[in-house]
């Protein structure tokens, strides 16, 4: 029979613990402000609840596949918009994890997770959502890099980020074998555009990125030239179980 381990129930235990006394509270007032919830997602850093998929090593919380599902589901069942912004932290890191030197991994990520600050994962565009192969964002050869230039849409914690993995093409001409991925901290070059009003999660802050001339050193590139697709793959198919279990909560675990 399957059975959750000890050490899974008292994750969850926490995380329904956590859920019940700070986010049910406040889920109405952020969802109604469509405001940023800066001060819950502090106590669910501190506590734990913030970049749950990365080893501990790199100063996350090293659950793994299904643990995390029960820590995003019993936080979905208070604000699945809170939630959001949390898991889309762990999307963001995912690249990295997935496809980084051990170099690129010590870089970034542990400035982010031991500091509570924000990551975004940019791929989507107004012509490229589930046709990833279709981003025109472009990456041109320079010395010493890369520059990006181009508008990033449907961005999840966008406007609050100090990390961005970027997906560009260094050759629109060559499809999905031209996809780049880029690991790209905040810069002058970087800004935020329309916000989405939407009708659901809307405590997550969902904008458009835009990238005008920024230089990406090429240490930064994530897996290769060309790899970009197979990296934006994988992350969101090790993404998929979290973002889906943020909305399945049901009321059979009590
Ligand atoms: C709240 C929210 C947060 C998001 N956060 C991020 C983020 O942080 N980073 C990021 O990069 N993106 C983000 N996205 C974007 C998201 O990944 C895209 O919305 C998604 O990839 C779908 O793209 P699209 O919206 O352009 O829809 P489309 O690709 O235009 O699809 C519209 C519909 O057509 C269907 N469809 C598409 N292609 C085919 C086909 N070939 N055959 C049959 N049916 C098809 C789809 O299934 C869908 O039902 C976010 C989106 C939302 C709503």
């Amino acid at each position: 029979m399957f059975t959750l381990t000890p050490e899974q129930l008292a994750i969850q235990k926490m995380a329904r613990e956590f859920t019940e006394k700070e986010l049910m509270p406040v889920a109405a007032k952020y969802d109604e402000q469509e405001a940023f919830p800066a001060a819950v997602i502090q106590k669910m850093w501190e506590t734990g609840l913030v970049n749950f998929t990365v080893p501990e090593e790199l100063g996350g919380a090293g659950l793994d596949t299904l643990t995390t599902c029960l820590v995003t589901e019993e936080l979905g069942r208070g604000c699945a918009g809170i939630t959001t912004v949390a898991a889309a932290n762990s999307l963001a890191l995912y690249p990295i994890l997935i496809s980084g030197t051990e170099e690129q991994k010590q870089k970034f990520i542990p400035p982010i997770c031991k500091t509570g600050k924000f990551a975004a994962f940019c791929l989507t565009e107004p012509n490229a959502g589930s046709d990833a192969a279709s981003v025109a964002t472009s990456a041109k050869q320079v010395e010493g890099g890369y520059v990006l230039n181009g508008s990033k849409c449907f961005i999840t914690n966008g406007d609050v980020a100090d990390l961005y993995v970027v997906f560009a093409t260094v050759d629109k001409s060559k499809g999905l074998k031209g996809l780049t991925a880029f690991i790209v901290p905040k810069s002058d070059g970087i800004t935020t555009g329309k916000k989405e009003i939407k009708l659901g999660i809307r405590a997550s802050s969902t904008v458009v990125v835009n990238f005008d001339n920024v230089l990406v050193p090429e240490e930064n590139i994530l897996g290769g030239v060309g790899q970009g697709f197979k990296v934006a793959m994988q992350t969101l198919d090790t993404s998929r179980p979290m973002i889906g279990s943020l909305t399945v909560y049901d009321d059979w675990v009590f």
